[in-house]
């Protein structure tokens, strides 16, 4: 058995991957690097009537976002490979068989349109301990007929055989104890007619054979724990069994339920890590990535949805994440989803990010409104003044699109109403004041200096700054926002500062 710690990530490539299915890979990957140990991503695809295009893919590519990089994969490779599900089929039948010969599985030769009449007949019907023996199978036929039917290749599933009367415990790492009433579970399917194992044969046989130590899976698949209990008792023994961790839900703001892609498309945020089309209706779902969260902010947020390290801390790089990551710190209880709070986990990751990096991430949503950079140095520059204001990626674009070009529009309408002849003079004035300073270079055109100068010329004017500020600035940027106005006026430089005050009086005289 191998004494390092190995874990794994087993999604079924069905579509988007929801936040939950995200945080489950994070916590995986944390508990794994916190004990150097081993990060799989396996493909469970055996189900091929759920297979969707794309989806495989989907997944790496959001991991490779996040950088929450495979140790084994199938892209990554590894040598318990194959790890895609589907490329294993002929691994899992000797292990159905061993089942059969145990007496702890059994075939059922049951038509679909037979199971479809039972269910018609009585309501939630269950393959299990109460109906199994009118039902078509190896252990309520003769067995001479089970013999014949097999030789006929007579098409068939195995089903494993629940036991009666067994409560089935384990200790689950963030629950504690938990049983089951064996009674309450069905003879769910093994191996399909078609030779594919179903995800219950196919994921203890995986766990076994890639000798994974720990399992971490969503609450969701807590009702599928006994059969994997069972299944690794009477294949592998307790003993060798992973330590099981079932992650709790992540709600809905409200607190009521599991939240759900609808909730996000009704509440107007995403639920998925990154856009995803699905290929059979061509629904698109928006996903953070291109809501403009960055992949760090990302992780640390989705960090922060049922862990914490004891202390206020909040922001975590993800070289943090791992040193303090422990499953003893995971709640029990779900976490509740709130979106402001997400954009602020972005906003504080904007604010620390360097801005020569940030500038990357920023230009193509600047390129997307046609807004034209000449220089980056500038941009980099643009991006410093800024950040501090922008929660996501594409408010950039509305917070500095005025260093790059005077304002589509112009707010006239706020300044129009304290307007007078007084402030008309000023601004004259100052267009005058700009165009020696220009001319003469008397003036260094740093914000301080700007500033102090423009105060000069208030006073001297009798106005008071404070009142001249806020048309000052809609000036320049065109409504009530943006950074310090001497630190625009001075990126923008003075010749451009004169043209936007000109256009803006002209307006106003025209009021
Ligand atoms: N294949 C399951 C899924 O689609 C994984 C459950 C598990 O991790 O055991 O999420």
């Amino acid at each position: 058995m191998n004494s390092k710690v190995r874990v794994r990530f087993a999604p079924s490539p069905t579509g988007g991957l929801h936040l939950g299915g995200v945080r489950t890979v994070l916590f995986n990957y944390l508990f794994a690097k916190h004990h150097n140990g081993d990060f799989i991503l396996r493909i469970e695809d055996t189900d091929q009537s759920r297979f969707v295009p794309g989806a495989e893919q989907y997944i790496l590519d959001t991991l490779a976002w996040c950088g929450l990089t495979p140790d084994e994969s199938p892209i990554h490779g590894g040598k318990y490979g194959p790890y895609r599900q589907s490329e294993r089929k002929a691994i899992y039948k000797k292990y159905a068989d061993t089942l059969i010969a145990q007496g702890n599985a059994y075939y059922a030769f049951d038509t679909a349109a037979e199971l479809e009449e039972k269910r018609k007949i009585i309501p939630n019907f269950q393959y299990s301990r109460a109906h199994r023996m009118e039902m078509k199978n190896s252990l309520s036929l003769p067995e001479n007929e089970v013999v014949e039917l097999l030789k006929k290749q007579t098409p068939h599933v195995v089903r494993i055989k629940i036991p009666d009367n067994e409560t089935i415990v384990f200790t689950d790492e963030i629950r504690g104890s938990v049983s089951f009433d064996a009674e309450a579970v069905d003879d769910k399917v093994l191996l399909k007619a078609d030779g594919m194992p179903t995800y219950h044969l196919a994921v203890v046989v995986d766990d076994h054979l890639m000798e994974i130590t720990h399992a971490f899976r969503g609450e969701e698949w807590l009702p599928s724990a006994p059969v994997h209990i069972l299944l690794w008792k009477y294949l592998f023994g307790l003993d060798k069994m992973p330590k099981w961790a079932h992650l709790p839900l992540i709600l809905k703001p409200d607190g009521n339920g599991k939240l759900s892609k609808r909730d996000g498309d009704r509440l107007g945020f995403p639920v998925f890590a990154m856009d995803w089309t699905d290929p059979n209706t061509n629904e698109k779902t928006i996903g953070f990535k291109e809501r403009g969260f960055i992949p760090e902010a990302f992780v640390n947020l989705l960090a922060m949805l049922g862990w914490n390290d004891g202390t206020d801390k909040e922001i975590f790089t993800l070289d943090e994440l791992i040193a303090g990551f422990s499953l003893d710190r995971v709640h029990k209880g779900g976490a509740k989803f709130d979106y402001e709070k997400a954009k602020w986990f972005n906003q504080e990751w904007i604010k620390r990010m360097d801005n020569e990096a940030l500038a990357l991430l920023v230009k193509p949503y600047l390129d997307a409104s046609n807004i034209i950079v000449h220089e980056h140095d500038y941009l980099i520059k643009v991006i410093g003044l800024v950040k501090e204001r922008c929660h996501l990626l594409p408010d950039f674009v509305l917070q500095s699109s005025f260093f790059f070009g005077a304002p589509n529009s112009i707010d006239t309408a706020a300044i129009a109403p304290k307007w007078d002849t007084q402030k008309q003079a000023f601004f004259e004035a100052l267009i005058v004041a700009y165009n020696d300073i220009i001319n003469k270079g008397i003036l260094t055109q740093d914000p301080i200096s700007l500033e102090l100068h423009f105060k000069e010329l208030t006073s001297a004017h009798e106005l008071k700054s404070g009142e001249l500020m806020l048309p000052f600035r809609i000036m320049l940027v065109g409504g009530k926002f943006g950074p310090g106005v001497f630190d625009i006026a001075s990126a923008i430089e003075l010749k451009d500062t004169i043209t936007r005050i000109q256009f803006c009086l002209q307006i106003l005289s025209t009021k």
